[in-house]
């Protein structure tokens, strides 16, 4: 695995594969690498000649300034597992490489109620800067296939958007959550939970099986009521939201119905620890 920390330099590295026609896979990440993320890897393994995974903790989409600060951080660790999974190429910029002065304030990308629904609502700007940071990573790597997990299920539908109305040339490949043996999605931030959070984050999952398996016997609302008063009662301090949507709009569903695809979504807290996940319904 070739590691650039200098976009000049992988630039040029990427040129010389390009013009030899190699189809390129992109797979962004935050770091804290875990097998979710190795799966993205695997992924574009088997359908591209070139993997490059990047690993950039975004400062521009933090819209909580104490989960930057304590974003789990192991890129040496990152580099061994990323070596095992054969990943041909690391890009590891930092932020004044990403972002050299002038970047940082940028034009608003139109992402429609995709901005204010579920963590559009909960965490003001964060997809406009998961836009900014995946765009400029797009321009960069110009990649063919861009791989991300369906853990981000919102994320998705925003990049696919932004993909759509920037005409950035790559197509998206949605990859399965890869979860626990208890049914926990696995993410970066779950080294964060205590021993006991780290036992009742499992509810999250649990509660997404109980809607999954309730559709159609009563409402979306009462569905999504009873939910939330099962997570708090297992020990999440607060719920941010757990929601029955329309599987491509993510506009929520007032009753279920034969012809729409149907998700449930959830980010809830256990202490400070902020968890998401989702599971599409039929
Ligand atoms: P992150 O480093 O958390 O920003 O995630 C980088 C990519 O990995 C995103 O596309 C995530 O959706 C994806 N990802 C994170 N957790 C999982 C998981 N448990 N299963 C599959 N993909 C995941």
């Amino acid at each position: 695995m070739i590691i650039f920390k200098k976009i000049s330099a992988l630039q040029h590295h990427l040129d010389s594969l390009k013009s030899s026609k190699k189809a390129i896979g992109f797979v962004p990440t935050m770091g804290a690498l875990h097998d979710g993320h190795l799966l993205l890897v695997q992924q574009s393994k088997t359908v591209c000649e070139v993997t490059v995974v990047s690993i950039f903790v975004n400062p521009t989409q933090f819209n909580d300034l104490t989960d930057f600060e304590k974003y789990p951080v192991t890129i040496e660790k990152d580099c061994l597992q990323l070596e095992q999974q054969h990943a041909d190429i690391l890009f590891l910029p930092s932020v004044t490489e990403m972002y050299p002065e002038g970047m940082m304030n940028q034009k608003p990308f139109d992402l429609g109620i995709l901005e204010t629904v579920l963590d559009g609502h909960y965490r003001p700007g964060h997809f406009q800067g998961v836009c900014q940071v995946v765009k400029r990573l797009l321009d960069i790597v110009q990649p063919k296939q861009l791989f991300l997990g369906q853990k981000d299920y919102q994320q998705c539908k925003v990049i696919q958007r932004l993909i759509t109305v920037t005409g950035i040339n790559a197509s998206l490949v949605i990859v399965p959550t890869q979860r626990e043996k208890d049914g926990l999605a696995m993410s970066s931030r779950n080294v964060r939970l205590t021993d006991e959070q780290r036992l009742q984050a499992t509810a999250i999952y649990q509660q997404l099986i109980h809607v999954r398996d309730s559709v159609g016997t009563v409402s979306p609302l009462y569905l999504t009521q009873q939910a939330t008063a099962a997570l708090l009662h297992s020990g999440f301090s607060k719920v941010d939201y757990v929601a029955i949507a329309d599987a491509e709009s993510l506009e929520p569903l007032q009753s279920f119905s034969d012809n729409k695809k149907a998700i449930a979504l959830i980010a809830a807290f256990i202490g400070n620890v902020r968890l998401i996940d989702n599971m599409l319904l039929r």
